[in-house]
């Protein structure tokens, strides 16, 4: 039976269908639509790196004069390939997450490992084909209407030619990075993880890992909280000095290579964010104007943290209780979460709300704990021709069923997309990855918050919302400023020791915070443990993109209701198949104009207002 045919009244599945125990508990995944077993992935996968060998056969070298028609049909004989390998290798991945103990797991993620480099190997010369073709050529062919299903694919793929180095630069580059980047990278992550702090949280001396100590942040204990912060900035101390020149060795590293590849301005001076802005596919301008327009708004984060500091009762908030919890959260079974998710997304969209009933009745939800499975969340679209799954930890918290939300806002941008795009055009990049999810929350915030009479259940829903959203639009934003000020200091030829890094680190937030907030000198050291910077420089901004922009569109359905349903649903359909500045200019909103971020700030401000 089709998922999406189910309605509310649909006879009872096994497993997830039924009542769930305690935390989740049997709430787990059926995967045999991917796979019916781990010996069927492993048969599939040696036949499907068959198919990409034999597929390499017949198509290398006859694209450089292949005409569009001949472009189409290797792209959707290879579209069908990656689908067989990704339905194989997500079986995998979602098997480790399961379980990583199990041996067989173990046995099984080994070979798919092996077969992938076999895999990527076959199909490589299709991309390197099209980028290498000459540049009039390829913009013909990408303009032909039997390519329509694959254009933004294929311009992407243009855009990035202009960024890529003859093939020997790139062997050299390749082959080079184990010991350049990768090898600090290593080093950077190797020092955080082997700092153990012995503290007490109450229980005795225990040994403590920088996330154990953070995680008192969000503690009801006002001295433990400050106890956690104190203790973690006097342990990275010692270790600033090799932290900051893991980071100095990178930016140095990566600003000439900027210039290898181009990303510079007229006078060829780098321009260290254009390479992450290509990635997203986003203008310079836009992002330029995004983190202005953010910077402007400092003020809106700053007027809550005042009225956090009025709640605690404090003249002045404190750097260790910014986090500190308000008001009393509400307790939320999974059968709960579940009635309240679908009732919500229902409300908006019966046809959305169909969509991810199916999660549950298929038996693609794995919401139980357990030992040997993946912290945290996740939804893996698993393949185009297949259907998204979700998991997560559930444990009966009102913030899980926000996470359930999340997650199933990802898995109904993926379930749209997939019916409607080709599999190299149905994922979006990083600054639309995050719009469904968090408008999915914000359906579900509302429908809570019309519905919670207690008032501090009240408090705590609205003020964890609002430190959600600020931790992802200010704080992401604050980040970018202080890589952009780095990579500046470095290229004029300062290096990037542990005081100067501290002290953009310091002025940045500041900036952020103005006085709403104290900052304890051992917080210099903030940027220190940061691994995005270290990982994907501005990775960070495009978290600020994405939740500015579902804060945008939810504040587009408040004002234009209904009619709105169907804008965005396409919007989603349309997966990566456009830019995000197209995307979103098919719901009216021009993400050129600094105004079009005001929406979300006001949403954020009426949110404080309730508090
Ligand atoms: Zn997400």
């Amino acid at each position: 039976m089709d998922g999406l045919d189910m309605g509310a009244n649909a006879p009872a599945e096994p497993l997830n269908a039924e009542s769930a125990g305690p935390r989740a508990a049997g709430v787990v995944w059926d995967l045999q639509f991917i796979e019916p077993s781990i010996e069927a992935a492993r048969e599939h996968l040696a036949a499907t790196v068959q198919k990409a060998e034999h597929f390499a056969k017949k198509w290398e070298g006859t694209l450089a004069t292949a005409d569009a028609a001949g472009w189409a049909r290797a792209l959707w004989e290879l579209g069908e390939i990656d689908n067989a390998f990704r339905a194989a290798a997500s079986y995998n991945e979602l098997r480790l997450a399961q379980d990583s103990l199990s041996p067989t797991n173990q046995d099984l993620d080994a070979y798919v490992k092996k077969e992938s480099v076999r895999f990527a190997n076959a199909v490589r010369f299709l991309e390197l084909d099209w980028k290498t073709l000459p540049a009039h050529q390829a913009r013909r062919l990408a303009k032909d209407p039997a390519l329509v299903r694959y254009r933004h694919y294929l311009e992407r793929l243009l855009e990035d030619a202009t960024h890529t180095l003859s093939a020997p630069e790139e062997r050299a580059l390749a082959e080079r990075a184990p010991a350049a980047e990768s090898a600090w990278e290593s080093l950077f992550h190797e020092t955080l993880s082997g700092i153990v702090v012995e503290f007490d949280a109450g229980e005795g001396v225990r040994p403590h890992t920088i996330d154990e100590l953070l995680s008192y942040r969000t503690s009801d204990d006002a001295a433990l909280r400050e106890r956690a912060v104190t203790a973690l900035y006097e342990a990275l101390s010692p270790w600033k000095g090799v932290l900051a020149k893991c980071y100095d060795s990178l930016v140095g590293d990566r600003l000439a290579i900027d210039r290898l590849r181009g990303y510079v301005d007229g006078s060829g001076t780098p321009l260290p964010m254009q390479q992450a802005n290509v990635a997203n596919d986003l203008p310079d301008a836009v992002v330029a104007t995004m983190l202005k327009a953010v910077e402007d708004h400092y003020g809106v984060a700053q007027a809550y943290y005042r009225r956090k500091a009025a709640l605690l009762g404090v003249k002045q908030l404190k750097f260790a209780d910014q986090y500190a919890p308000i008001g009393t959260p509400a307790r939320c079974t999974y059968d709960e979460a579940r009635k309240r998710v679908l009732s919500a997304v229902s409300a908006f969209s019966k046809s959305a709300a169909s969509i991810l009933e199916a999660f549950f009745t298929e038996n693609r939800i794995d919401a139980e704990p357990r030992k040997g499975k993946a912290g945290g969340a996740f939804c893996s679209g698993v393949a185009q021709d297949k259907k998204p799954v979700v998991l997560m930890n559930f444990t009966d918290t009102i913030n899980d069923a926000m996470t359930l939300a999340h997650e199933l806002g990802h898995g109904l941008h993926f379930s749209l997309a997939q019916k409607a795009q080709t599999p190299f055009e149905y994922e979006t990049g990083m600054a639309m990855a995050e719009v469904a999810s968090t408008f999915n929350e914000m359906l579900l915030f509302d429908y809570l918050l019309a519905r919670e009479t207690d008032p501090a259940a009240r408090q705590s829903l609205i003020a964890s919302r609002i430190e959600g959203s600020c931790a992802t639009i200010f704080r992401q934003t604050m980040m970018a400023r202080y890589e952009e000020r780095a990579y500046a200091a470095r290229e004029r030829g300062e290096s990037l020791g542990s005081d100067r890094l501290s002290d953009i680190w310091f002025e940045e937030n500041r900036k952020e915070y103005g006085d709403s907030l104290v900052l304890p000198d051992g917080y210099r050291l903030g940027w220190s443990y940061i691994p995005h910077f270290i990982g994907t420089r501005f990775y960070t901004y495009s978290y600020s993109f994405a939740h500015l922009t579902s804060l945008a569109l939810y504040a587009k359905y408040k004002s234009e209701g209904q009619p709105f349903v169907a804008k965005y649903l396409d919007l989603l359909r349309t997966g990566g198949a456009k830019s995000p500045e197209a995307l979103l200019k098919t719901v009216g909103i021009d993400i050129t104009d600094p105004a079009w971020v005001d929406p979300a700030f006001a949403l954020i401000e009426s949110w404080t207002a309730q508090l």
